[in-house]
């Protein structure tokens, strides 16, 4: 989001989250703020909250939030049965509504009591790949809540694509609360995770131990927004470029000149200390050829979680070449044809 083009429904959330726009600037990091610490001061009345399932309960329970799971097709005629039995008539496309391209769909209930503590239904769908998004779903529809305190929905969808400026700031307060730093820096540290020297395979064993309600990505990136070193999160995968893509899906390319796939940095996530300093790596750019990355996912097993000392300069896409740094690269295999890698500083 930059600024100056801030959209009239990002100025709504500002407004309802009591965060100003007169500074200018995206003004997403503030409304994160703002709605964190509206939570933290629930979880001061209400709590303690001593883990992070402790959190969500509680967060929920305040928003009057009941959360079915789908996770097989049992599940979901289960739920439309009970909820239109009762009369609740939002469920009656859920099926067409969650089929595929939705993460989750809430419905606030038509017949609930004004006490009820249930007013409204979040319909996770976890069936298949989805199972891993399960708790940042829940995450991502409890922070609309939040930060939307004023909006009034009968019913919302939140898509598994998500283009939408709201969606995306959703998603940010979402890995907010998902990984509240009050609980997870005592985690850190219990744990005694150094994040002054990040390496991936005490943070895979960090995520394994403290963080498994969650996906190793998601993991990973929240513990990196702590540490002091500027850090950027690779995702490696062989793919053809997104405009190569759109390009491809248009019919606009030829056989004869049709582009390869070839391994990609599909994601970069980079930690704050990476943006203050602008240490880059951008989205689609090309592994270079002789990165320890290129090794790990051809399958070279001894160069995994082996930190390896290569040049930003190596990574160019169109010509242009990154600003010549020394960094340190770890990579392992994360799945089938996918390469996760932790590029730091050196
Ligand atoms: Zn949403």
């Amino acid at each position: 989001m930059a600024s100056g083009i801030i959209s009239p429904k990002i100025r709504e959330i500002a407004r309802q989250s009591g965060v100003s726009l007169a500074g200018g600037g995206d003004p997403t990091s503030r409304i994160v703020d703002a709605c964190v610490r509206r939570v933290k001061g629930w979880i001061d009345a209400l709590g303690p909250a001593d883990t992070f399932a402790d959190l969500i309960n509680i967060v929920a329970a305040k928003l009057k939030v009941h959360f079915e799971v789908i996770r097989g097709e049992d599940d979901l005629a289960a739920v439309m049965h009970q909820y239109l039995r009762s009369g609740e008539t939002g469920f009656v496309d859920l099926r067409s509504e969650l089929d595929g391209s939705a993460d989750a769909v809430v419905v606030r209930l038509q017949k609930a009591p004004s006490w009820s503590d249930k007013q409204y239904v979040a319909v996770i769908d976890a069936r298949g790949a989805k199972a891993s998004k399960e708790w940042f779903s829940k995450w991502h529809e409890l922070a609309h809540l939040i930060a939307e305190p004023q909006t009034k929905f009968a019913f919302r969808r939140t898509l598994a694509t998500r283009r939408d400026p709201v969606e995306r700031l959703m998603d940010q307060l979402a890995a907010g609360l998902a990984f509240y730093p009050e609980l997870l820096l005592p985690a850190v540290q219990a744990h005694g995770l150094d994040l002054e020297q990040p390496n991936l395979r005490a943070l895979v064993a960090f995520q394994k131990s403290a963080l498994d309600f969650s996906s190793l990505h998601a993991a990973l990136i929240a513990t990196l927004r702590h540490s002091a070193v500027p850090t950027v999160l690779v995702e490696a995968k062989v793919t053809l470029k997104s405009s190569e893509q759109r390009a491809q899906n248009q019919g606009l390319l030829f056989a004869d000149a049709a582009p390869t796939p070839t391994l990609r940095a599909t994601t970069t996530a980079h930690n704050p200390e990476a943006v203050r300093r602008k240490f880059y790596i951008h989205r689609w750019m090309r592994v270079p050829e002789r990165s320890v990355i290129r090794r790990v996912y051809g399958g070279e097993i001894a160069c995994e979680h082996v930190p390896t000392r290569e040049n930003l300069s190596w990574w160019e896409s169109q010509g242009e070449r990154l600003p010549g740094r020394s960094v340190l690269v770890e990579a392992m295999q994360a799945g089938p044809g996918r390469v996760l890698a932790l590029v730091t500083r050196a």
